[in-house]
């Protein structure tokens, strides 16, 4: 394929790939925003496949399914609880492809660059392995985080911030040594020794963040990872990759900036690790009664009411009962009732994780509302369910400064008339803080797991 074919091909691609992000920014154009994608990812392999750059088509083609045949089978085999780990360990796959892209660049001795371009290119090679290599340990230790395989507590390491700055000037140093003795073949140990920093750096900065402020990590490397690729796409000389790689760079910045705001986080607190834990005092333990609640009472309360919010956390996707709380929502509905969904920012497991459920059982969008704008309107509220969420509708985030949740806003249903909680036990979510919620005088409280006793509640209510 000539040149100008590949470059046509490459700018139908990013202007694809940026329909893509818009679409996927609204609810009713994820679906297309996805195709968009789709289409434009298949431009990119296809052009890039065919064009002069590429002859070893065996090892390209048994890449392609080799790599394809993994990603399909984890993509059929992921539960939907499991998606968020999904997403961080490809973004440590990403980072470990900048670290072999940089090396095997560094070792190659076909390429005949010198003076200034050389030095660009040594200059991309350090920065590129860099920052993959912190973009694969961190991903890697985010992996460990949110599929419980590491423990979720921050490990806060004294001096940590001194070292932290240590290790960058010492890194910056040290890129000055690589560039001097590559300049004379030599170079590999100031790499090698930056490449184990690196890595170290991004375990350390993962490990330092608790588990409230995982969401920001998560967006955080998933910028990462695009800066990542378009390290990796100054290496190679492909303008389609390093395009892609500062799309999804700089929009995963912007995310992580919302996630911060919607936390009420500082976003260099949040990366320099330990927020929230630097209170002297300890969180507020929870005391009080618990009144339990049956399905078929649940139901009565459900139609007494005239203006019903719903609010749905990480419980809901480990319990898949979305489909009946749809059902249940038709329901109420179709009798009059006012229905609301609530979402909190940080709700489930990764950004966006409970509309995706909702939009899965094909909830209505215009009745699913960001916190934002409906956290006023509590006050109005009959009856507010609560499905498997915790951490979101904690009122310690707003009454206790020791709280490692301390002020994060979060969903005020008490405010409302009664809040039915559905979960099966009494344990804490991620941040492992007690809620107060769940003993006030206007709470009451559902115990089993959300889908059995979502469906208990539908039976009674057809009844
Ligand atoms: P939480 O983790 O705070 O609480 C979930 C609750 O669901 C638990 O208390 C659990 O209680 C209950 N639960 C679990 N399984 C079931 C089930 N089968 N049926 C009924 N209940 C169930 O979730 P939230 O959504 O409230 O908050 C999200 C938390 O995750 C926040 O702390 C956030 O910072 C963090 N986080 C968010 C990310 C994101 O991007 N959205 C990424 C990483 C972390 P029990 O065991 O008693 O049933």
């Amino acid at each position: 394929m000539s040149q100008s074919l590949v470059t046509m091909s490459y700018i139908a691609a990013t202007i694809l790939f940026i329909l893509s992000l818009s679409g996927l920014s609204h609810q009713e154009t994820a679906r297309r925003g996805n195709y968009y994608g789709m289409a434009g990812m298949a431009i990119a392999i296809i052009a890039t496949a065919l064009s002069d750059a590429v002859n070893a088509y065996v090892i390209l083609i048994l890449a392609l399914l080799v790599g394809g045949a993994i990603g399909a089978k984890a993509a059929l085999r992921v539960e939907m609880t499991q998606m968020p780990e999904l997403v961080a360990i490809m973004h440590s796959l990403v980072g470990l492809a900048a670290v072999l892209v940089g090396y095997a660049n560094f070792m190659d001795t076909g390429a005949s660059l010198s003076g200034v371009e050389k030095t660009i290119h040594e200059t991309e090679i350090y920065i590129g392995v860099l920052i993959g290599a912190v973009t694969f340990s961190g991903s890697v230790i985010a992996f460990g985080k949110l599929s419980g395989k590491i423990n979720g507590k921050p490990v806060l390491i004294p001096l940590r911030h001194w070292l932290n700055l240590a290790l960058l000037i010492f890194v910056i140093g040290l890129g000055q040594v690589f560039l001097e003795q590559a300049e004379s073949g030599g170079g590999f140990w100031p790499l090698l020794i930056m490449t184990f920093i690196a890595l170290a750096f991004g375990v350390h900065m993962v490990m330092a963040i608790g588990g409230a402020d995982m969401p920001v990590v998560v967006s955080m490397l998933n910028s990462y990872s695009g800066w990542a690729a378009a390290a990796t796409g100054f290496m190679l000389s492909n303008d389609l990759l390093i395009v892609t790689g500062a799309l999804v760079g700089s929009s995963g910045a912007i995310l992580s900036y919302i996630m911060c705001r919607a936390m009420n986080r500082n976003f260099i607190s949040v990366i320099a690790g330990g927020f929230g834990t630097g209170s002297s005092g300890e969180a507020a333990a929870v005391e009080g009664d618990v009144y339990p609640i049956e399905a078929e009472e649940t139901a009565q309360m459900l139609l007494a009411a005239k203006n019903i919010m719903i609010i749905p956390g990480y419980g809901m996707a480990v319990a898949q009962a979305q489909h009946t709380v749809n059902e249940i929502t038709k329901l109420l509905r179709d009798k009059g009732k006012k229905v609301r969904f609530g979402i909190h920012p940080v709700a489930g497991r990764m950004p966006g994780h409970m509309n995706v459920l909702l939009a899965e059982a094909k909830v209505p969008y215009d009745i699913v509302y960001e916190m934002d704008e409906i956290n006023e309107d509590f006050p109005n509220v009959d009856v507010t369910i609560v499905i498997g969420a915790n951490d979101i509708v904690n009122p310690s985030a707003l009454d206790d400064p020791n709280s490692p949740i301390a002020g994060m806003p979060v969903l005020e249903c008490w405010k409302g008339g009664t809040t039915i909680a559905l979960k099966r036990s009494m344990a804490s979510g991620y941040a492992g803080v007690g809620n107060p919620l769940f003993v006030l005088e206007n709470t009451r409280m559902l115990f089993g797991d959300a889908n059995e006793t979502m469906q208990a509640v539908l039976k009674a209510l057809q009844h």
